[in-house]
Parts: structure tokens; sequence; C-alpha cells
């Protein structure tokens, strides 16, 4: 069947670049940078789009890159999705002793599997056989940190949002792909080597400021305004809350306090709070903000104080989509046997692969390759094969699935799909948090 034989010819093409594509991985490993200054990964991105002589984009949100592995006809686009970024475990044996950045989330591992997927369908030639195009995208800045540094490089008017893809949807570089994958790393716990599908939480963040008046604290309190009771008062406001919240939300609000008061004998009128709201959906999400704003206004009212509340965009949840999830796992299973294949059910973590998949139809499967606490010193992947080979397979194949017969799957998929907005919905519903309108 010609399915299987473009399939073949795939396999063979990274079989055969093997140590190049884990010489890959492992080179990225040892380079870590931070998210938007993932200048020296980028450059090595770009160098394989040249060697492949590729069209392509670069300095995308920053750093990120965009490649064109052109098919026989256009009948649609397919991405494959790689992360740039590091986090920060200053401990780790392949840390950046001067920034600290470590892959310790095995990004690494996302590129050299996209670049991979890329490296077996040029060699083989199998991406001109396609009826639509694979598209390699290398994407900045997954992990929410360095806020201050990311806060200027939206004041310099060089991004709009905290995360490269978020940017990458504004930058409108998703309006033409049909749909997008990507695989992540996982610490394996049990038999299973790669687990598909699920559903994750999503979030809001927030800065929370209390604004009193100072006093005398011994002398003299009565005309100070105390801005920590005001601020404890929100929270017990919070807390006051927790019974309406439905378990099926899975909604999660943590608080802290970064500022308490400046000196024991004033009265604290400056103090300030920075929050989460976490949820299943963002209906879920916003409905709990409500709540989560009301009462850290009464906690104010209560005390004469006055709240200042900022909201930051988080993170929108993972839907993987179900018929796509489902040819993905049917490759991984053909790699790596059936049993060895599990099912996600919710994870409380966040990505921006959730706000691309509020548009597009998309994928985010685990491959466990890796051990050690995630975000740590510890973590490291243990399995080459399965970090950088497999993946990169699993990638290939399902493109091919989509984008033969005239992309038959690939409309199977979007029609079983319904975007929650498009570009400008999604842009407006973002700014919409930011300017109160969605969380009053
Ligand atoms: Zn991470
Ligand atoms: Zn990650």
């Amino acid at each position: 069947m010609q399915v299987q034989e473009l399939k073949k010819r795939v396999l063979e093409a990274i079989d055969e670049a093997r140590k190049e594509i884990i010489s890959l991985g492992e080179e990225i490993l040892l380079q870590p940078e931070l998210g938007y200054k993932e200048f020296k990964t980028s450059a090595r991105v770009e160098r394989e789009f040249r060697t492949m002589r590729l069209e392509y984009k670069k300095n995308l949100a920053v750093t990120g890159l965009k490649a064109y592995l052109p098919g026989g006809s256009g009948l649609g686009r397919v991405a494959i999705l790689g992360e740039l970024d590091a986090v920060v475990a200053p401990g780790h044996p392949q840390a950046d002793p001067q920034t600290g950045a470590a892959h310790a989330c095995g990004h690494n591992a996302q590129v050299a599997a996209m670049l991979g997927a890329g490296i077996g369908l040029w060699r083989s030639g199998v991406h001109k056989e396609l009826d639509g195009d694979v598209v390699l995208m290398a994407v900045p800045a997954e992990e929410p940190v360095e806020l201050e540094y990311r806060r200027r490089l939206v004041e310099e008017g060089r991004i709009r949002f905290m995360g490269g893809k978020q940017e990458l949807i504004a930058l409108g570089e998703f309006e033409d792909i049909d749909a997008a994958m990507m695989v992540h790393l996982s610490v394996s716990k049990d038999a299973k080597k790669a687990t598909v599908g699920g559903t994750s939480n999503g979030f809001l963040a927030k800065l929370v400021r209390y604004v009193g008046r100072e006093a005398h604290a011994g002398r003299c309190p009565p005309p100070g305004i105390n801005a920590l009771n005001a601020a404890m008062l929100g929270l017990m406001g919070i807390h006051a809350q927790r019974e309406t919240f439905r378990d099926e939300d899975s909604i999660r609000v943590h608080p802290i306090i970064t500022r308490g008061g400046d000196l024991v004998n004033v009265i604290p009128a400056d103090v300030r709070m920075e929050t989460y709201v976490r949820g299943r959906s963002i209906e879920a999400v916003l409905a709990a903000n409500k709540k989560v704003n009301r009462a850290l206004r009464a906690g104010a009212e209560a005390i004469g104080a006055r709240v200042e509340i900022t909201e930051i965009p988080g993170f929108l949840p993972v839907l993987n989509q179900p018929l796509l999830s489902q040819l993905f796992a049917r490759n991984l299973a053909d790699l790596l046997g059936e049993e060895a294949i599990g099912t996600e059910t919710h994870g409380a973590g966040s990505t921006d692969m959730g706000d691309v998949m509020h548009l597009l139809p998309g994928i985010h499967p685990y491959i466990a390759a890796a051990q050690g606490r995630g975000h740590s010193e510890e973590y490291r992947i243990v399995d080459r094969d399965l970090a950088y080979l497999v993946p990169a397979k699993a990638l290939a194949l399902t493109a091919i699935d989509l984008l033969v017969d005239r992309a038959a799957r690939l409309r199977e998929v979007k029609a079983g799909y319904k975007a929650k907005y498009n570009r400008e919905e999604y842009l407006r519903f973002w700014e919409k948090v930011v300017t109160g309108g969605e969380t009053a």
C-alpha cells in the first residue's frame, strides 16, 4: 500500500540520520537558553533549515523560526512544533554557569524531534509526494519565567504576550496552519513509554496591590489605614469561596503575599500579592476569577483601603483533538507496541499549546524518556532513542497520514474540531481580560 511505502521510506531516512538527530538534541542540551533569548538555539535550527534549502522565516517573536517542506498539491498545512527554551536549574550538570539555565524540561528533545521529522521527510523526498505542506516551527518561550524581562520586551513593543506561541498567534503565524503537533517529554512512572490525549488546566495571573495610609503603629494608629489587614480579609474572602468551586472545574487559587509591610512600627500602606486562578475551562477560570476579585475588593472595602488588581494573560487549557490523538497513538503503537501507549487524563499544569488548541486542532502527547523531578537539577533524559528518534518518527508518520489521499484525514480532523476563537477573537479575549472587562 502506498501509505505504508511512504512511511517505510521516512523511517529508513530517520534511522540513517540517527546519530545526527541525537547529537542535535545533545548539542542543544549543552547550550540552554531562557525564553525570548534562545539566540544560539535559533541559529542552530536555522543552520538545519539552510542545509535542507527550505524556505523559512526567522526572528518571529524574537527567536522563532518557521520553515516549509512543500508538498505536491497545496491541500493543507500541518505544523510540527519544537519549543526552544530552557528553565532555571543552576545545579543541573548541563546548566549554563552564567544564567543557570538548563534543559530540565526536555525541550531540547522537542527541537531534535521537530528537525528529525523534517530530515526524514526531506531526505526521503516523501514530502513532495504528500498533498499538503509540512511546516516546521521552532517556538520560543513556553516557560512563563523572567516576567520582568518579558514586561520590558512588551514595553519596547517587541512582544505582546509572555508565551511564545501566544505571540506567534498574535503575529498571524498560525493563520496558514490547519493542524499543529508537538511532543513533550515526561518522567517515566510505569511501563508506559508514551501517553496521548487528556486535558490540562488553564490559568489567569494577577498582581494585587492594597494601598492604605501610613501611621505610627504605637503612638497614634487611628488615622492609619492598614493595607495588610485589608489583604488578609481579601485572602479570607477567597478561602470562603472554595466550597463553591465545582470538583469538575479543578479550580486552583494559590495567592502569596510578596510585600507585607515595610517597618514594624508603621501601619502598612503598601501590601502586594500575586496569584494564579487555574481551572479546566476558561469559563470556569473566569467564573472563579470574578469571585476572587469580589473577595479582594471586599477586603479593601472593609478597611477603607484601595485595591489595584492587574490581570495578566495566562495560558488556555489543553484540548487534544481526539482523531489527531488517535492517529498519533496508532503510529506510536507501531513503533513501541500497543501496551507501551497510555492515555492522559487531566493535568493541573499549563502550556501555551492550549492557546493554539483554541484556534486549530492540535496534540500535546508525552514521551516518557526522562527521569528525576522536572524543572530540577535531577532531571535527565535516560533513553535517547525514545527521546529524540521515536517522536521524530511518530510526528513524521502522522503528518503522512494527514496529508495523503488528497489530505482526507486532515479534512476529517478539521471536521471534528470547532475553533473556540479566530485570531481576532482570541486577541480581543485577552485584551478584555487585561482591561478587566472579562474579570470584574
Ligand atoms: Zn516546563
Ligand atoms: Zn516543558
